[in-house]
């Protein structure tokens, strides 16, 4: 490296970003830095998949910058001058290159916002933070917008952006006449329909396993380093969306919620990945998905696309929105009071519901698991099992390839947990084995019947979806939204009430045997 450097810009993980405004123009007194550290190897047991995937993408990003005559410096994690934090390190490279000027780009994360706030506040020299130029909305316009109205629901927010970024308007009006087609959105996979297989890059992540492994970091899950199919370039990542909007987006909608034994991703893009390192933009997804609508508008109908866009322009700008509203105070939310610990098998898969043992298995073998298998059977089960938020958590940020906490947390417990007590959503998401069986064929083949409430061999959800209403009445039983559930409940003879708690009382009791 030369040695006549005035500025160093930090570049975060998540902030692989090549069309950023700071490569616009090499400036040769301009050092950029990557660096693989504990901190962030270390704070949740990450998927080795995931783990892979950061430091590969770093890499080739870093390689990328290179290329392009940008001077980069990356910092592998068993590097001996590692420090194995980002301070440390930047501060051994602004003493060493005599550096006048120190920048970085907002992270997502709370947790590294304070600590690069902090970091600068110390530092001797000027230091500056710019946006990442990534997402639709900044940090604080969710809250803005909401400034004075009553509540934050999503599809206020998600028409306001619609409006404003002119995506899917038709002058004044929604596309296709409706702001929502969700309701077109809940088929389960026909018999012998078979979905377009996933998408899969065969990269070698070798040396970044073995840096890994050798430096003993606890990761949980299964990895092929020699055949690792995860986008870890802007390539593959174009790649991988325009697979997307040829292959997939024709049943995105139709199928969204449908889950399979046989299928892992069904029509899902698989791009969260790519989008939360930045690699892709959102507004590139949405306007390539819009673009192979308007070409093909015979065969894409407007309910795929509504499904695909609500999904980006909605629900992760808003989810970003409200983690920045909320936080610090949103990590300790725990509307219930659930104190639980996380049964045995969230790690393994090894249990006798055939529903969780999949949806668990397949987020060990693969680092992913679509919306409905986070939310309707891991988030579910968690939440009507009374499972303290901060172990759901852990779990849900180390598990998934796209785990970041902005995205992560508010997903997890808001949505999911509602243990923010209804900021996101209006009411818990809590479904017993009819959903699972509507929208699956994983009943069929389970351990369990998911037809009975009682007994030795009944769905354990079923008994748990009426216990966790019954248990939390004081907090749920004046939601409009939940005056059926309480009115059947109520209806129900005084003596199956009871074998219905009984029944749920023996598996919270033996959670790690179920
Ligand atoms: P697709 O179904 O193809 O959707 C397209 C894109 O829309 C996704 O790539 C994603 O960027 C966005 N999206 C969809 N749903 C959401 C949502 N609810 N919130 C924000 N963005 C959304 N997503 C993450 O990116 N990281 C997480 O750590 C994460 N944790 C979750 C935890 C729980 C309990 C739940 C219920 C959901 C979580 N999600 C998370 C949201 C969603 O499940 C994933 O974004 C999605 O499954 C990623 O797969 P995909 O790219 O194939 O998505
Ligand atoms: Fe899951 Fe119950 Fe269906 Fe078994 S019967 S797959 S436990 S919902």
């Amino acid at each position: 490296m030369k040695s006549n450097y005035k500025k160093l810009r930090l570049i975060l993980g998540d902030q692989l970003n090549i069309q950023h405004s700071w490569y616009t123009q090499k400036d040769p007194s301009v050092l950029y830095v990557l660096i693989e550290v504990r901190t962030e190897t270390d704070y949740v047991w990450h998927h080795i998949q995931k783990a892979c995937a950061f430091f590969a993408a770093m890499e080739r990003f870093a390689e990328t910058l290179d290329i392009e005559g940008h001077d980069t410096l990356y910092i592998k994690l068993d590097d001996p001058t590692n420090r194995q934090s980002f301070s440390a390190n930047c501060d051994d490279l602004i003493k060493k290159y005599h550096i006048e000027s120190f920048e970085y780009q907002l992270p997502d994360e709370y947790r590294l916002d304070v600590e690069l706030k902090s970091y600068t506040v110390k530092l001797n020299i000027r230091s500056e933070a710019c946006d990442t130029e990534h997402f639709y909305t900044t940090r604080d316009e969710l809250g803005v917008f909401f400034e004075g109205k009553k509540g934050l629901l999503m599809e206020t927010f998600y028409r306001e952006m619609r409006k404003k970024h002119t995506v899917l308007m038709s002058g004044n009006e929604p596309e296709g006449e409706k702001w929502n087609f969700d309701a077109d959105n809940r088929s389960k996979l026909p018999k012998n329909h078979n979905p377009y297989p996933p998408l899969l890059f065969s990269n070698n992540v070798q040396p970044q396993y073995e840096r890994i492994s050798n430096a003993d970091i606890k990761t949980i899950g299964t990895v092929d380093p020699q055949n690792f199919y995860w986008p870890v370039d802007r390539q593959q990542s174009l790649q991988l969306l325009n697979y997307f909007t040829e292959n997939c987006l024709l049943l995105f909608g139709t199928f969204q919620d449908a889950m399979h034994t046989d299928e892992w991703s069904i029509y899902h893009s698989r791009l969260s990945f790519s989008m939360n390192t930045k690699m892709l933009s959102p507004k590139e997804v949405v306007g390539a998905a819009i673009a192979a609508w308007e070409q093909n508008k015979k065969i894409i109908s407007i309910n795929q696309l509504e499904g695909f866009v609500r999904q980006i322009l909605g629900w992760r700008e808003y989810m970003r929105g409200i983690y920045w509203l909320k936080m610090p105070e949103f990590e300790t939310l725990n509307y219930f009071d659930h104190q639980r610990k996380l049964p045995n098998w969230y790690w393994t898969g090894k249990t006798k519901m055939n529903c969780l043992k999949h949806s668990i298995a397949q987020s060990l073998n693969h680092a992913y698991a679509h919306h409905i298998q986070r939310l309707m059977i891991t988030g579910n089960f968690a939440l009507l099992a009374g499972i303290k938020p901060d172990e759901v958590d852990f779990w849900y940020l180390g598990i998934y390839i796209d785990a970041i906490q902005w995205v992560e947390i508010t997903n997890t417990r808001g949505m999911s947990q509602y243990g923010d007590g209804g900021i996101i959503g209006s009411k818990p998401y809590t479904a017993s084995a009819n959903y699972i069986h509507k929208q699956s064929n994983y009943c069929d083949k389970c351990h369990y019947d998911r037809t009975k409430r009682t007994g030795e061999d009944s769905c354990p959800f079923n008994s748990l979806y009426w216990d966790f209403h019954d248990r939390h009445r004081n907090k749920l039983g004046k939601n409009i939204r939940l005056s059926m559930v309480y009115r059947l409940w109520d209806k129900m003879a005084p003596d199956i009430r009871e074998a219905t708690l009984l029944r749920a009382n023996y598996c919270l009791e033996n959670l790690d045997d179920l």
